[in-house]
């Protein structure tokens, strides 16, 4: 827990840990001591650095705090999939999810408490957002996962997913701040070609991020390459239509050249005609692209429904003539809510 007097020692990068330490009379490289304990091996406690002289801690524990999440409630699924409620230092509530394929461990973390956008067919939509992540909690959610894969599984975690709650292009220079701990030597040396930042789609962050020219992957949550479909379900379109994005797109791909993937669910009598898929395919022209069809995880007895089998076999048929790469991605996790969508605090008391 925060201790409200003290600074999180966290919230300092290696260079300004550098400072204060000189600052104390200290040497310059035990800073790096401290940051690794602090990052690279999570550390919750000053006492634990082994290698720091007593005295030396005592002036950390006087100056500064450490804060960390804790897993409040851990679910596992019959399909293996094991969802985290991460209490934080105010005691707002996140989720994160485990999820386990033969070939990979998949972490997907949140990057918000809640979300301000209202996409109709998401549970998280209906908390309101309260904060943005910081990077230490985006982090300790990627730690906290690597350990449970370890446990659990006795694999290391393989990669990363942006997919949890909230929407990681409106927190952006926290995830990006986490990111860069995640990858680093200091922190926990993940390659970023195996990150995938999913986003609603903000034309403009599409752009910041490309011009910044990151390694990790980019995923937009499509749904419909038509505006007045799209509009309905996702409302953040009426500002970032679909030429909008397709133009961030071509941006981001002239800069980075790495594809980008499209996040679509196919709902009943919504998207699911000829029409929609074709507009899809035009939409996967513009730039090198995958499509990721995901089932519809039902959030409440609302108006969406999961298209037919038929009409998904049709999407795929069409998106196939056209040449284009689309996988249908099974629901992992619906029994504990989970699923994409479905996290929505439903144990917080
Ligand atoms: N804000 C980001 C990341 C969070 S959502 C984004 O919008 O991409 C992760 C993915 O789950 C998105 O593609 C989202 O559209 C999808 N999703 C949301 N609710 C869903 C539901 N009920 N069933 C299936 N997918 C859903």
């Amino acid at each position: 827990m925060q201790e409200k007097n003290k600074q999180d020692i966290r919230k300092l990068d290696l260079a300004a840990l550098e400072h204060y330490f000189i600052s104390i009379g200290e040497k310059k490289f035990r800073a790096r001591q401290v940051y690794e304990w602090l990052w690279n091996k999570s550390l919750k406690n000053f006492d634990d650095m082994t290698n720091i002289s007593k005295t030396t801690r005592e002036i950390l524990k006087e100056n500064f705090s450490i804060n960390h999440i804790h897993v409040d409630h851990f679910q596992r699924s019959s399909d293996g999939t094991i969802k985290n409620a991460v209490k934080l230092f105010d005691n707002k509530i996140v989720e994160s999810v485990l999820i386990p394929t033969t070939k990979r461990i998949t972490a997907c973390v949140s990057s918000q408490v809640g979300c301000s956008l209202d996409c109709n067919f998401c549970a998280t939509a209906r908390l309101k957002r309260m904060r943005n992540l910081n990077p230490d909690e985006i982090y300790d959610q990627v730690v906290a996962i690597q350990q449970e894969a370890r446990i659990y599984y006795e694999r290391p975690l393989t990669n990363i997913v942006f997919m949890g709650m909230g929407e990681p292009l409106l927190n952006y220079q926290n995830v990006l701040a986490a990111i860069e701990k995640i990858c680093s030597p200091e922190g926990l040396g993940i390659s970023p070609k195996r990150i995938t930042l999913s986003t609603v789609g903000i034309a403009k962050m599409i752009r910041k991020l490309a011009d910044e020219e990151v390694k990790f992957n980019l995923a937009l949550s499509l749904h419909s390459a038509i505006n007045e479909t799209r509009s309905r379900l996702m409302p953040i379109n009426e500002s970032n239509t679909v030429e909008d994005l397709a133009d961030a797109l071509k941006h981001w791909y002239a800069k980075t050249k790495r594809k980008v993937t499209y996040e679509y669910v196919i709902w009943d009598g919504i998207n699911d005609d000829e029409a929609h898929a074709r507009a899809l395919v035009k939409f996967c022209k513009h730039v090198p692209s995958k499509v990721n069809i995901i089932q519809y995880n039902p959030i409440d007895e609302g108006e969406f429904r999961q298209a037919s089998a038929d009409k998904v076999a049709l999407y795929l048929q069409i998106l196939n003539a056209a040449g284009i790469v689309a996988k249908v991605r099974k629901s992992r996790g619906q029994d504990i809510d989970a699923a994409c969508g479905q996290l929505a605090n439903k144990n917080e008391v």
